[in-house]
């Protein structure tokens, strides 16, 4: 598919909805760069334990998140690495630490502001696809092409189990179940940016779909919004 006009390409939902699998292979389709915005909050996380910053002193998060500057190498594609001045922070994104306190962190109004304008920045240029939670809601509103996964909870907690076990973190499935009820409580329930469905999201309940079918409906918006 050529690159022009850009397309944004916005792909939110709850953890265990499918979509950082979905979009990298959306983005891989489309020869398009791909941007995981919650290895973004993860990265801020990082920084936070490294430097003994209280996930419950939002001030302290803002300041932090103003201080460093993220970059990723290489700037597309499925494998990002996540660099925090320089230093390549990828492997300890999904760490136990951070998996507890990452949604705190997230819900710190000037952390959502500066990652906000850093994800705005990098939706300008050419042809994205950004997953995350508030990407079609607030940070590209005008995307061309915005999705809401959703699946049911027992498929949800079947794949974030699956994620948690690659990543070196098996637990019993009512514990996921757990994980995904509190991450869902946090994000809907935060006064910035709350999850939710975006005006002109199409929603696709990906319970009963192969992340092939999930992708081809995508790609088939794509192709549709390029068309027009
Ligand atoms: O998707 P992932 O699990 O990597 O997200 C990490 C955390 O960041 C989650 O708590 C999620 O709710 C939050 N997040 C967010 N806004 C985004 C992306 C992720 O609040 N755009």
């Amino acid at each position: 598919m050529e690159d022009k006009p850009g397309l944004a390409i916005a792909i939110d939902g709850p953890m265990g909805s499918g979509k950082s699998t979905v979009a990298r292979e959306v983005a891989r389709r489309l020869g398009s760069m791909y941007i995981d915005t919650g290895a973004m909050y993860r990265a801020v996380t990082v920084a936070a334990i490294r430097r003994g910053v209280s996930a419950d002193d939002p001030a302290a998060l803002t300041a932090l998140a103003r201080a460093i500057t993220l970059s990723f190498d290489p700037p597309s594609n499925g494998g990002t690495r996540v660099l925090i001045d320089g230093e390549d922070v990828t492997s300890e994104l999904r760490s136990v630490r951070v998996n507890q306190i990452v949604a705190k962190v997230a819900r710190a109004p000037g952390v959502r502001e500066v990652l906000g304008a850093l994800q705005r920045s990098l939706g300008s240029r050419g042809t994205v696809v950004m997953e995350g939670r508030d990407i079609g809601s607030v940070i590209l509103p005008h995307a061309g092409v915005k999705v809401f996964l959703t699946a049911s909870m027992d498929v949800r907690a079947q794949r974030r189990q699956m994620e948690l076990a690659a990543s070196g973190t098996p637990l019993p499935l009512e514990a996921v179940r757990r994980i995904i009820e509190e991450d869902d409580r946090m994000a809907t329930t935060r006064e910035v940016a709350p999850l939710r469905i975006a005006p002109g999201a199409v929603v696709i309940d990906s319970t009963a779909l192969t992340v092939g079918q999930v992708v081809d409906q995508i790609v088939a918006l794509a192709e549709r919004a390029r068309g027009l």
